[in-house]
């Protein structure tokens, strides 16, 4: 599929040192899967009302891990009622310090069994054991121990105010970090007073029934948090439910605006995180290996399934050739395979579907006259795979450019001037993230006060804090999660 072009490399580094890694693996054998899950409502797991199921593989060995269970508007209405009563009659009465007190025991018992939680992500969703063990679950115990710190204390976030808790939440996440997204949904939640209905995403919803084991184990009231699997139409039976009143989703903007118009006209409270095409600025007096490596970081972490990725980047003219040399040669060093091997910079793709989207993008490239260069990697036989991608000789009219691709593919634009980048950086209908990369402070502030965008990093990217808030502007979305900010919208104030 790829030609040589101007991209290919002149005068490559040689990286063939006749050393190599030796497998590092992760072991699985302290894992305990089960064959099969009902949903977790009303604080035990039930089998679904229609007694379907659905598998869920491992995409880097597409070997079935588990058999989850399909759910209905029965099994909805099931979780909601549990929800409702627990909201009714135990969440909403107890004191802020008490349900502190519980969240900080969630948050400890994810610490005890992270290297469980970091094993099943990895093996669940394909990304790499690194990441898994060193960002999501670390990340995940944060959140609850963060909003845990809340709960006694919402009057003075909001002094002169009587903050009070909205009822029950009904919470849709993706696939790309499924026990950090519900991290960052429950923990708010409950913080607040609220009860829940969380729907992990088709592809990945291992490590949230793991969630759910912890939430039982420290002895939540039954109810408090309900988890019901499947697909869309089970989301789609959250949203339109009529004792929901808050809606949390991550995810697409396409679904995204399929729920803001059908919860238009109710009294639904509603946040949305969607898509992202983050630009990622580089300077000519950036320091230029740091920058190589936030870009890296930028756009290959979780194989570039972030909504907030650098995945458009921009560089002065005058260093362009010796940045795209720098990231030709980087990305050769890679390692993309096993994800359970310690040494894998890059997993796999979380899905087939996933993959095809990629690939198609990629197509779409090429044929819009693209120079598309990937770094040769030996791939596995099984599972789904796409090594680094870099896409040059591109503009702002490519689709390449203007959509959101989520996979390890990264657009390089070039620019002359901080007005000029400022607008094509904002040439885009999302507004998620992005990255500046110099060595001046006040062109920092310039950029960043200038890119329309919700979290902007600056000589760093892709940093994430259960203190600070993150949210989008424009189509990828509205409210804010993390921080302070990420109490609001689960409140009356
Ligand atoms: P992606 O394209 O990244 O898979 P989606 O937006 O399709 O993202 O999926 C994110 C989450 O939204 C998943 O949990 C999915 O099951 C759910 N979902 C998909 N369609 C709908 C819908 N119409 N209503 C509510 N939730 C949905």
């Amino acid at each position: 599929m790829l030609k040589e072009t101007d991209i290919q490399k002149k005068n490559r580094l040689d990286f063939s040192t006749g050393w190599s890694y030796d497998p590092a693996p992760e072991s699985t054998d302290h894992i305990a899967i089960k064959e099969r899950y009902g949903h977790f409502i009303n604080g035990e797991f039930v089998e679904p009302a229609e007694g379907e199921y659905f598998a869920t593989i491992n995409p880097s060995t597409e070997e079935k891990l588990a058999e989850v269970a399909m759910g209905s508007q029965a099994d909805v209405d099931a979780a909601v009622k549990a929800a409702r009563k627990a909201y009714t009659k135990t969440w909403s009465k107890m004191s802020g310090r008490d349900r502190g007190r519980y969240i900080y025991r969630i948050a400890r018992l994810i610490q005890e069994r992270a290297r469980e939680f970091a094993v099943i992500e990895t093996m669940d969703g394909g990304k790499p054991i690194r990441e898994s063990r060193d960002v999501d679950v670390p990340l995940a115990a944060a959140h609850f121990f963060y909003y845990a710190g809340w709960a006694d204390k919402l009057q003075y976030a909001f002094p002169g105010r009587r903050p009070e808790g909205i009822g029950v939440a009904g919470q849709i996440i993706p696939w790309n970090f499924p026990l950090l997204m519900a991290a960052w949904k429950i923990a708010p939640a409950l913080a607040t007073g609220n009860c829940v209905v969380l729907k992990p995403a088709e592809t990945t919803p291992l490590t949230c029934l793991k969630l759910a084991e912890i939430i039982r184990d420290a002895g939540l009231p039954a109810g408090v948090v309900n988890i019901v699997t499947g697909a869309g139409d089970t989301g789609a039976a959250i949203v339109n439910h009529d004792d929901v009143d808050k809606i949390a989703f991550t995810g697409s903007t396409a679904v995204g605006k399929i729920i803001q118009k059908s919860i238009a006209g109710t009294p639904k409270k509603l946040t949305l995180e969607l898509g992202g095409k983050a630009a990622n600025i580089i300077f000519e007096d950036a320091a230029i290996d740091q920058a190589v490596e936030g870009i890296i970081n930028g756009i290959f972490f979780n194989q570039g399934h972030v909504c907030c990725a650098g995945s458009r980047l921009f560089v002065q003219e005058s260093i362009a050739d010796i940045v795209r040399d720098k990231l030709v040669d980087r990305i050769e060093t890679l390692r993309v395979g096993d994800p359970l091997d310690k040494n894998t910079d890059i997993g796999a793709i979380n899905s087939k579907e996933q993959l095809e989207t990629i690939n198609r993008y990629l197509e779409i490239g090429l044929n819009e006259g693209a120079d598309i260069y990937q770094s040769k990697c030996d791939l596995p036989e099984k599972g789904y795979w796409c090594c680094p991608t870099l896409v040059a000789n591109v503009s702002q009219s490519h689709r390449i450019v203007q959509e959101e691709v989520f996979g390890p593919v990264l657009t390089i634009q070039t620019f002359r001037t901080p007005e000029e980048v400022l607008e094509k950086a904002n040439n885009t209908p999302y507004g998620l993230s992005g990255g500046v990369w110099t060595d001046k402070g006040s062109k920092i502030f310039n950029m960043t006060t200038g890119i329309r965008a919700g979290v902007l990093w600056a000589n760093t990217f892709n940093k994430f804090d259960a203190t600070s808030p993150f949210g989008g502007y424009k189509e990828s979305g509205l409210g804010r999660e993390g921080g302070l900010h990420g109490l609001i919208p689960y409140l009356n104030l």
